[in-house]
């Protein structure tokens, strides 16, 4: 099934002002259910601006935006939200933990914010995603008491709770050693592999590109 579909995406800063910006200028992109999704290109090149675009945290000038063959123009502010919540997880370059909770409660986020689960059914999920990223020995320990690759762990655990179609990953890599950015990879790469779910990953790193499935690379606002 096709999980993400942009066609002829376009974005402008200061909309309606004298300093008005096309930043990109129509982007095509199809994900199916289970790519592994490279998103490559200079600093500046848009990336950020699509990812939160494809993440439904900012909105398109114009064109056409569809995750899971729903066309999001349709969808007010509310619901856009709640697709959100419901569809897609998110990996950032620094994880963004919070750091008076522990690992577990860290995971259980995105739940506690999609509100109505039992603690039980949400500590249940979170331990076993824990126990699958490596981690349950951490589990009650303070999330900023951990190295970076666990850190890290920690988020792609976060990412999964809803068990979102697409993971949205912002260089889940960047920020750490050679060995825990390997690990790091390879967790998502296995994740994808067992469970189905598709991954964008925006990276600088041209090895670990090479090990996805495919890679887009966006110049000035465009894919090359
Ligand atoms: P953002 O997504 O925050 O707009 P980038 O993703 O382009 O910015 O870059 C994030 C950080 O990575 C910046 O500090 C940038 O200097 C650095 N960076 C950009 N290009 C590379 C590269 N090819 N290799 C390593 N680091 C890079
Ligand atoms: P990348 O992630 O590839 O580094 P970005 O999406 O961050 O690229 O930036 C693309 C272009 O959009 C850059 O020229 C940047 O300066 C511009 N830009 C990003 N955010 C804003 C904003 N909020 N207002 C105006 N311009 C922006």
């Amino acid at each position: 099934a096709e999980v993400l579909k942009l066609e002829q995406i376009r974005k402008s800063y200061n909309v309606g002002t004298a300093v008005e910006t096309e930043v990109l200028h129509g982007i095509d992109l199809a994900m199916q259910s289970g790519d592994f999704l490279a998103l490559m290109g200079p600093s500046g090149s848009g990336k950020s601006t699509l990812l939160n675009i494809i993440g439904l945290l900012d909105r398109p000038t114009s064109g056409l935006l569809a995750i899971d063959g729903v066309d999001t123009a349709t969808l007010g502010d509310a619901a856009l939200t709640q697709l959100r919540g419901q569809t897609i997880g998110f990996i950032f370059q620094y994880h963004y933990l919070i750091s008076a909770f522990t690992a577990c409660e860290n995971v259980m986020m995105p739940m506690l914010v999609d509100k109505g689960h039992p603690d039980a059914e949400m500590r249940a999920r979170a331990e076993q995603l824990l126990d699958r990223v490596g981690l349950s020995r951490w589990r009650d320990n303070n999330a900023t008491n951990m190295s970076g690759g666990q850190q890290q762990r920690v988020a792609i655990a976060r990412a999964l709770a809803m068990d979102p179609d697409l993971v949205l990953a912002d260089e889940p890599t960047g920020n750490l050693d050679t060995k825990s950015a390997d690990a790091v990879f390879e967790l998502m790469r296995q994740i994808n592999r067992e469970r189905g779910t598709t991954f964008l990953i925006v990276t600088h790193n041209d090895d670990l590109a090479k090990r996805c499935d495919r890679i887009v690379t966006v110049v000035d606002g465009r894919v090359a």
